[in-house]
């Protein structure tokens, strides 16, 4: 059994913003991560082999308006760069119908993180003490006894306790592997099971290529589809000059998704960029295929089949209830304002760590600590 001041389930950037906070706040805490790599739905795979340049299969972008990101982007000395729209946009409205090409691909303003945003995961990882951080730790026990949460993965390889708790992984995933129902105030689980997790039923492909053959096309790398697979598609290029790529949405269900063979899947992809871009599409130095409503860790099976939603979990009224049980909700749904987002997750993180500063105190579990020896 070891005790710590906090414990954070879900090494996302929601829990390992929360580990930063507290670390900063003084106070002492271990994040458990179910999975073998942080970072949950954030995936920023290699260009090639050594690059130190990552393509988005997860998140891709920030906007200008969210200032935590750019904040903690800035804290971390990690670089951003705009998205790449410069040129004209296609729209593929049919089958069989010749593809149109508008002029300017629309002022999307928005910001992606150079070489991927993994970075900004690696970052916050580094910066806590490696201890803190247990990859492999699924959570499936949670017990609160005596003002303490005991939380354990039920075969006893791992018990941590701790007067407070941060639950940093998608709302209704949790309730579907903890016993959480029954700790909760009344109303809260039925709130939690109906959030959807943003973007858990969706699939992501991306293919690097040796040049960005379509810019010099005058295309922007921006495309909208009506017959598929891929619905949107947009530039995704590491950096604004180097390891070029094309990344796009799938438009089909989960459902129809788990019945295709990912390499036959992936030609598919290849075969619509080509119809949009030429056949220099076909010319790939790598091609990446991430579909989240496969990801245990992430979507439900309820996530995979509803329709892609924003998530409004008012955490509000049950706030006084769950600092009195000191429990935090970290992950990007429980954000009051942009939820499901990255910025959401900085939201939630910030929010359930003041909490637990605020009922806290100085940290007890240093204060036991025996003094340093001479
Ligand atoms: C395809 C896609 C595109 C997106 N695009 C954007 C975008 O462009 N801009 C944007 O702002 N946002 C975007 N998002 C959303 C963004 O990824 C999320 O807002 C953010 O990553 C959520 O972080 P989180 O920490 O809240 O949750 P998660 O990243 O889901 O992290 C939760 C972690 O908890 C772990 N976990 C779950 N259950 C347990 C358990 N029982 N025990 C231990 N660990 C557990 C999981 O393994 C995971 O690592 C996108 C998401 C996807 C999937």
């Amino acid at each position: 059994m070891t005790k710590v001041d906090v414990v954070v389930v879900g090494g996302g950037l929601g829990g390992l913003y929360s580990a930063y906070g507290l670390a900063a706040a003084g106070l002492s805490c271990v994040v458990l991560e179910a999975t073998e790599r942080l970072g949950g739905r954030i995936l920023s795979l290699p260009v090639a082999d050594a690059a130190p340049l990552g393509v988005d299969l997860g998140p891709t972008w920030f906007w200008p308006h969210q200032r935590r990101m750019q904040d903690l982007l800035a804290e971390l000395r990690i670089p951003w760069f705009e998205q790449y729209i410069e040129g004209d946009a296609l729209y593929q409205m049919e089958p069989g119908m010749a593809t149109q090409r508008f002029p300017g691909a629309g002022a999307m303003a928005a910001y992606r993180v150079r070489g991927g945003l993994q970075r900004l995961v690696d970052a916050l990882a580094a910066s806590l003490d490696p201890g803190s951080v247990r990859l492999g730790h699924p959570v499936t026990i949670l017990e609160r006894e005596g003002g303490l949460w005991r939380v354990g993965d039920g075969a006893g390889h791992f018990t941590f306790e701790a007067p407070h708790l941060i639950l940093a992984a998608p709302p209704r995933l949790l309730l579907e592997r903890l016993p959480l129902a029954r700790w909760l105030p009344a109303g809260l689980s039925e709130r939690l099971a109906a959030t959807p997790t943003w973007m858990a039923g969706q699939a992501k492909f991306v293919a690097t290529y040796r040049r960005p053959f379509w810019r010099a096309a005058g295309l922007a790398g921006d495309a909208f589809s009506r017959v598929g697979p891929l619905v949107q598609i947009h530039d995704a290029s590491a950096d604004r000059e180097a390891g070029p790529a094309l990344f796009g949405f799938v438009g089909l269900p989960a459902a129809v998704r788990a019945g295709h063979d990912e390499e036959d899947f992936k030609a598919l992809c290849l075969h619509q960029l080509a119809g949009l871009f030429g056949d220099h599409a076909l010319d790939t130095v790598n091609t990446y295929l991430k579909d989240w409503a496969q990801d245990p860790w992430v979507a439900t099976p309820r996530d995979a089949m509803e329709p892609s939603m924003h998530p409004e979990l008012d955490l509000g009224p049950y706030r006084d209830a769950l600092a009195a049980l000191g429990l935090g909700f970290a992950a990007t749904e429980a954000a009051p304002m942009e939820g499901g987002l990255l910025e959401g997750a900085l939201v939630a993180a910030e929010l359930a760590v003041a909490d637990i500063v605020a009922a806290h105190g100085p940290s007890p579990v240093q204060a036991r600590q025996p003094a340093a020896g001479p």
